[in-house]
């Protein structure tokens, strides 16, 4: 069960008689569905709900795969986002996405059947290359593949590759597809994680903690191997024990060795995100802290902040265990070193790192 509902569909011109489109409409009976020509009055809604219950389908022009968004003054990771919607239902306070794009709605595109052989092309292009590729960047990968299925389509063209792997990244419990498929190769399902406050304050759609690691523990039995995601680390009143809390929580739920890797970034936004959080969560914690503008121009806690919650991260998940592939986002030589006591130096050296962890877990 999911914690959404989605209220309206919009069918732009493009997504208008593909199978893909009467697919989606199929499974969502009932529901009011408008023709549209593209963004117009109509199709925009309440400026504070941003469209997160309306389901709009388009035929998207651009590049479906495409490097992850980092900057050339922190170590990014080297991922590739395959970019299947934009926006997403779970309402996190913190999520840049609500300053990140300009339209508004649930954004999915109903031409990825078509196109995702042109991306397959690409991959194949490069067997020297591993490609790590997720769906979770620019939405949730699963929050609702009941609707689009999209795991039915990427899951057996990834889990053949022997260059790639896909990641799944979500806060849900919708994992009902996955194991009820065949496919386990090369496929990472992953959850982000926060302390049981944040998750239960700012995280306002998504399932909670414990259901989201009785949904790991039901892949990992499923023979799925798993990520962790602690983005954004965020200080708050008995952060320490609170974190802590979700590790006991981990150590529970997961078997540490089916682990791929775990991430760590803190909190960081473009300034004009704050207003935006202010006006649609004005109960929210995420802006007490204090912050400074990075060298990328995004507002971040100051380093001495970052490099404690990251220290304390990384010495307790390795008391639980010591081979974890646990990597910083977005972050500087200096804060590896200081927080993790080593440093990939540059975005080769992390793409390096963490495909060895692809090698190591898959081969
Ligand atoms: S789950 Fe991720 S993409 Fe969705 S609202 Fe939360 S932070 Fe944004």
């Amino acid at each position: 069960m999911s914690n959404f509902t989605i209220k309206k569909v919009l069918v732009e011109e493009g997504a208008r008689k593909r199978a893909f489109t009467d697919e989606v409409l199929s499974k969502l009976p009932g529901i009011p569905v408008q023709h549209v020509k593209g963004i117009t009055s109509a199709t925009v809604s309440d400026e504070l709900d941003m469209g997160k219950d309306t389901l709009h389908l388009l035929s998207y022009k651009g590049e479906f795969l495409k490097p992850c968004p980092g900057t050339r003054e922190y170590i990014c990771c080297g991922y590739q986002i395959l970019n299947v919607a934009t926006n997403c239902p779970i309402n996190c306070s913190y999520c840049i996405l609500q300053s990140y794009f300009n339209q508004p709605n649930l954004r999915v595109f109903a031409n990825l059947d078509e196109k995702i052989d042109q991306v397959l092309k690409e991959i194949d292009s490069k067997p020297e290359c591993i490609f790590r590729v997720g769906t979770g960047e620019f939405t949730d990968s699963l929050a609702i593949d009941s609707i689009t299925c999209w795991s039915d389509l990427l899951i057996p063209r990834f889990s053949e590759r022997k260059n790639a792997v896909l990641e799944l990244k979500t806060k849900t419990t919708q994992i009902d597809r996955l194991v009820a498929g065949k496919y386990r190769d090369r496929i990472i399902v992953s959850w982000s994680l926060n302390s049981p406050y944040i998750s239960a304050h700012e995280e306002h759609k998504a399932a909670s903690l414990k259901k989201r690691l009785e949904a790991a523990r039901q892949c990992q039995s499923e023979g799925f191997v798993l990520g962790f995601h602690f983005d954004p680390l965020i200080p708050h009143p008995h952060w320490k024990d609170e974190y802590l809390r979700t590790i006991e929580l981990m150590d529970k739920y997961i078997d540490p060795k089916g682990i791929i890797w775990i991430s760590l970034g803190s909190l960081r936004f473009m300034p004009g995100l704050k207003p935006i959080i202010r006006r649609r969560h004005p109960g929210s914690c995420v802006l007490d802290g204090e912050f400074i503008t990075g060298l990328d121009g995004k507002m971040r806690y100051f380093k001495p902040i970052r490099i404690a919650l990251y220290r304390f991260m990384r010495e307790n998940l390795e008391k639980w265990h010591q081979n974890l592939g646990l990597y910083l986002c977005m972050e500087s030589d200096d804060v590896w070193q200081k927080s993790l006591g080593w440093s990939p130096k540059n975005t080769i050296g992390l793409s390096s790192y963490l495909d060895r962890r692809v090698v190591e877990i898959f081969g």
